[in-house]
């Protein structure tokens, strides 16, 4: 076993690795950006090395650097975690050149899979099935629109060198081939720099299923079984769980056997996955094909930990020492059911625009480390951090273990609602909403569940304005009496010398004003109009913090974070915030930000839709910014003619940058 290893990577993949080496008594170094000098999985390691500037191309892809960190700290070898360089292969064979063990698959692995369309026509060879399309080297549009009407519609282009969803775009008819296929490939080269695509009919209904497969350096394979992540949105996981409903043993070992067969075919060593999409038949039957290795360890194995009790980095480990693979297929057994949330800082209500900022509060439930543990958090970050817009959007991830779906389910639910995030929007309260819905529910599994069940996801208000604007009020007054002086005539919360005394409270809920009346009545007691709500209100306060309420016949226990007038406020149902306003303050402070039309964040300028002079409407897709990984359209707030782009394509812009000027 290696006595020290460099994990060239950040946040919670790093401090996942960091973990796992620590209880095998590894030594671990880490590598850092400017913006992560404080980071947790610096803390995480025995030693760090910092590398360069915030943006991933000055620090954490600064492969000549991360290879001399390796070796002033006497590193043996180097776990690239997931993203970042961990598919390069060209820095898999610097590794190996540097002296240095990649803990990941040989250079030649990477390669033959890092191609979509390359790694097709290799798993024809080997009897993988795969889903009909076409994957040559010839890119002659014309040829491409023929073989498109050949598949039949709909398609789905991808580009071949793609990754996070980037570049695909479904085809529904033939006169949309050609427009489809240019924006495909302005994609593909400004994302990969590489244009070439690939064509597949678009299967229906289709479930991303993908079963993970370990080797070992003596030529012997297993799977560890299948994970469902089949609930996406914008191509990308949202949530992943493992075992996949309904699979059958025989399919499991039908899809099984044909990842080793992928694995096998291109020498595969260590952790690798192999994605499969899935087509539901209406006659209930399932057909698999191949879509795509990912080598590398996966955002989602802490699922597959759960059912199996192993710890996969471990595996990575002893396999990339030389070691035979730790179990054989027969030893190998699932036990219960696993479910992984992604918590990610982004607005699903805005189009899951990925959000920036500090977290003010982050308050997670208790959690225990690593396998076969009921409620598992994988993170890297702590509160009073910040999500700054460098890398990705997920926050944490996490993992729920059960007997049966159904607990696992239920454990998850719970579990979300003991997350309390202040300061940076997150997509929480979404994936409570997912875990509501029949489809999720009754585990109705496909990629387009998340649109399907739209009308029940987006712009929801779990908890309504007369328990939120309550649970303000609570805060409020329980805030004046650890404060009140001993003179009731200097207390500013309306109590008169004479009985009752009424208090009116001014909030902004949802965008919209609204007024909420307390009174205090003979005795101590308190009273509550808000909404259509009206009558008695009890409040009390636990040592723990939480708030405990009653109104409206219904008892709640709440936790309210204030975040200058703004209460957060969470509940077991879910989650809101709700701001007072204090009717002395200055009012009139606008937004508006007439006709500049900013970047939301610090990212790059992919492409303009428009030119100076064009007239556009309200709504119309002016710009495309990538930040975070994700692609924004920016949108016109009204109608209007352009009279200036301030950018061109490819330009870094700043936060707040004025992108282009609109005139009324
Ligand atoms: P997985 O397939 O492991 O579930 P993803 O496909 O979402 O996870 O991505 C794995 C990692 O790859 C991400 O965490 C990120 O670091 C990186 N990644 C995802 N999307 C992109 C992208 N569009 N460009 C570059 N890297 C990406
Ligand atoms: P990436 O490299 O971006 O992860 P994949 O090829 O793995 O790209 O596909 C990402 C997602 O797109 C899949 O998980 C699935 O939801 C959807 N998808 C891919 N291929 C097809 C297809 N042929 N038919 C329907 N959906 C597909
Ligand atoms: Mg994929």
């Amino acid at each position: 076993m290696f006595k020290k290893i460099l994990i060239a990577n950040r946040g919670e993949i790093a401090c996942r690795v960091a973990a796992t080496a620590r209880r095998m008594a590894v030594r671990t170094v880490a590598v850092y950006s400017d913006a992560d000098a404080h980071a947790n999985h610096v803390r995480a390691c025995d030693e760090s090395v910092h590398l360069g500037g915030s943006a991933p191309k000055e620090s954490y892809l600064r492969w000549e650097k991360i290879l001399e960190a390796a070796k002033a700290k006497g590193a043996e070898a180097v776990h690239p975690g997931y993203g970042f360089l961990s598919e390069n292969e060209e820095f898999a064979q610097a590794c190996a050149d540097a002296g240095l063990v990649f803990i990941g698959p040989p250079p030649s692995a990477i390669k033959a899979m890092g191609l979509k369309a390359e790694s097709k026509q290799l798993m024809e060879k080997a009897d993988v099935p795969l889903v009909p399309g076409y994957h040559g080297s010839d890119q002659n549009p014309e040829l491409l629109q023929r073989e498109a009407d050949r598949i039949g519609y709909p398609v789905l282009i991808k580009a071949s060198a793609g990754g996070g969803g980037k570049g695909m775009r479904i085809v529904e008819k033939k006169g949309d081939f050609a427009a489809a296929l240019a924006s495909c490939q302005r994609e593909a080269i400004n994302s990969f720099g590489d244009d070439a695509v690939l064509i597949e009919k678009y299967v229906q209904r289709p479930r991303h299923i993908e079963i993970q497969v370990f080797g070992d350096m003596h030529g012997n394979y297993v799977y560890l079984f299948e994970r469902d992540c089949s609930v996406q949105r914008r191509h990308q996981k949202v949530l992943e769980e493992a075992p996949a409903p309904g699979m059958t043993e025989a399919m499991r070992r039908q899809m099984g056997e044909a990842a080793v067969a992928a694995a096998r075919a291109v020498n595969y060593v260590g952790a690798g996955t192999v994605e499969f999409i899935v087509e539901q038949r209406d006659d209930g039957s399932m057909n698999f094909f191949f879509m795509e290795m990912n080598t590398r360890l996966q955002v989602e194995h802490p699922v597959t930990e759960a059912i199996t009790g192993l710890d996969l980095v471990e595996w990575q480990l002893r396999v990339a020492s030389g070691e035979p693979l730790p179990l054989k297929q027969e030893q190998l057994q699932i036990h219960g059911h696993a479910i992984e949330a992604r918590i990610c800082a982004e607005n699903p209500d805005n189009n899951f625009l990925p959000a920036t900022g500090t977290l003010h509060v982050y308050r997670k439930p208790q959690a225990t480390a690593f396998q076969r543990s009921r409620v598992r958090i994988d993170d890297g970050v702590r509160e009073g951090g910040v999500i700054s817009p460098f890398y990705d959007s997920m926050i944490a991830k996490l993992i729920v273990h059960g007997a049966t779906r159904e607990e696992a389910l239920a454990r998850l639910d719970q579990a979300l609602a003991q997350i309390h995030i202040v300061g940076v929007a997150t997509n929480v309260q979404f994936l409570r909403g997912i875990l509501r819905t029949d489809s999720f529910a009754q585990a109705k599994l496909d990629t387009a569940l998340i649109e399907r069940e739209r009308a029940v996801l987006f712009d929801q208000e779990p908890l309504g304005l007369p328990l939120a604007a309550a649970a303000s009020i609570a805060k409020t007054l329980l805030a004046e009496r650890a404060t009140a002086s001993a003179d009731p005539f200097s207390r500013r919360d309306g109590w008169q010398s004479h009985g009752i005394a009424a208090r009116p409270f001014e909030f902004e809920f949802r965008g919209e004003t609204k007024s909420a009346q307390l009174r205090y009545l003979h005795g101590g007691a308190l009273a509550l109009s808000v909404g259509d709500v009206s009558g008695p209100l009890e409040i009390g306060s636990f040592p723990t913090g939480e708030i405990e309420l009653m109104f409206d016949g219904h008892r709640h226990t709440l936790n309210v974070y204030e975040d200058q007038s703004t209460a957060h406020v969470f509940a077991a149902d879910g989650a809101t915030r709700i701001t007072a306003i204090d009717r002395l303050a200055h009012a009139g402070d606008t937004h508006a930000e007439g006709g500049r039309l900013t970047a939301p964040m610090p990212g790059k300028v992919v492409s303009f839709a428009v030119k100076a002079g064009d007239k556009v409407s309200r709504g119309q897709a002016l710009a495309v910014m990538e930040a975070m990984k994700m692609e924004h359209t920016i949108a016109a707030p009204a109608d209007g003619t352009v009279e200036e782009l301030l950018f061109a394509p490819g330009d870094q812009v700043t936060e707040g940058a004025e992108l282009l000027r609109l005139a009324a």
